[in-house]
């Protein structure tokens, strides 16, 4: 059902400040940059391997992100599995009553449809679901 870790995401103050040590130390690609406005997020793509870390800035207070800063500090934020057929995922999930955040898939940074599962579903860790939308690249 997952084919892969698609990224980690990482809550940040700052990207600027964080790139320092994800391209000059660690020597990641940088992927590039979005701004995820239903987020009230920036976010930043790096290429690790065969997975991504994606560092997350909150643009505004009342971003989810920001609250999660705020909450715990700067760290791992989310882990995001690359799955096949995002919507039939969910349901199955419903089905057997998973706590879900998203109900349904919706639009997420890098042309993917996305949707978190509750973290009570999980041991505490934020799950993301991601697929890459048919027809873009
Ligand atoms: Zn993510």
């Amino acid at each position: 059902m997952v084919n892969k870790v698609d990224h980690i995401g990482i809550a940040v103050h700052s990207i600027e400040k964080a790139l320092t040590f994800y391209i000059d130390i660690l020597k990641l690609d940088l992927l590039g940059y979005e701004e995820v406005t239903t987020q009230r997020v920036k976010v930043a793509f790096l290429h690790a391997g065969n997975t991504k870390i994606e560092l997350l800035e909150p643009t505004s207070e009342d971003s989810p992100v920001a609250k999660f800063l705020v909450k715990k500090g700067e760290g791992i934020h989310h882990i995001a599995f690359g799955v096949e057929n995002i919507e039939s995922r969910l349901q199955e999930m419903r089905e057997v009553g998973l706590p879900l955040i998203d109900e349904k898939p919706r639009d997420g940074a890098a042309a993917m449809s996305i949707a978190f599962l509750h973290p009570k579903a999980a041991n505490n860790v934020l799950i993301e679901l991601c697929e890459k939308k048919r027809g873009e690249s």
